[in-house]
């Protein structure tokens, strides 16, 4: 779990109130995008994307993203590690990426993701001169180590559930494979989907 007590960031709904979850993956627009949307759909279930803006050539299927009831944050342009950069760098970095998604999705970018997790008071402060909301997680999949051991991605966020957690995944094959039932799993628990 991100134990994370710093007020300025998002890792559990605003609201916490009802029984429910925030499904969030990172690092695309990836190939395996148009199957998670189909999982995603099939199931009813909308999601928020952090996407690094380098990878979103305009005929990747952001109109589906958004058409379908999803969001679309930055995980800045290809995936920097802002504690390594001053104020200024910080600022410029993460305003590129989200002039790039606006530019092609022509939708405003309200959310961002700071790679690896990692941020300091300087991003903090870009993100709300650029009227970002910074989104970490409360449950982390792991689904990035666990090419080999699918299961195990189910079981790192079953086992971690708790009401508003916003959850860590990534578009890769083994979580696009487990998604059905990661699901299915999150809602025999008693828990519903939603946004930020
Ligand atoms: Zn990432």
């Amino acid at each position: 779990m991100y134990d994370s007590t710093n007020l300025n960031v998002v890792t559990i709904s605003q609201d916490p109130t009802e029984k429910s979850v925030i499904l969030t993956f990172d690092d695309g627009p990836g190939r395996f995008l148009p199957q998670i949307l189909d999982v995603l759909k099939q199931e009813q279930v909308p999601a928020v994307f952090f996407w690094q803006s380098r990878l979103l050539y305009p005929k990747r299927p952001w109109k589906r993203v958004l058409s379908e009831g999803h969001l679309i944050g930055t995980h800045t342009t290809k995936h920097i590690n802002l504690e390594k950069l001053t104020y200024d760098e910080q600022y410029q970095e993460v305003k590129n990426s989200v002039m790039a998604i606006e530019k092609v999705t022509g939708t405003r970018v309200k959310y961002f993701r700071p790679p690896f997790g990692r941020f300091n008071n300087d991003t903090i402060k870009a993100a709300k001169k650029l009227s970002l909301t910074p989104v970490i997680w409360r449950v982390a999949s792991m689904d990035w180590e666990l090419k080999d051991n699918p299961e195990q991605i189910l079981n790192n966020i079953v086992e971690n559930l708790e009401d508003g957690a916003v959850i860590l995944l990534h578009e890769l094959k083994q979580t696009l494979d487990v998604l059905p039932r990661l699901i299915d799993a999150i809602r025999e628990k008693g828990y519903n989907f939603k946004l930020l």
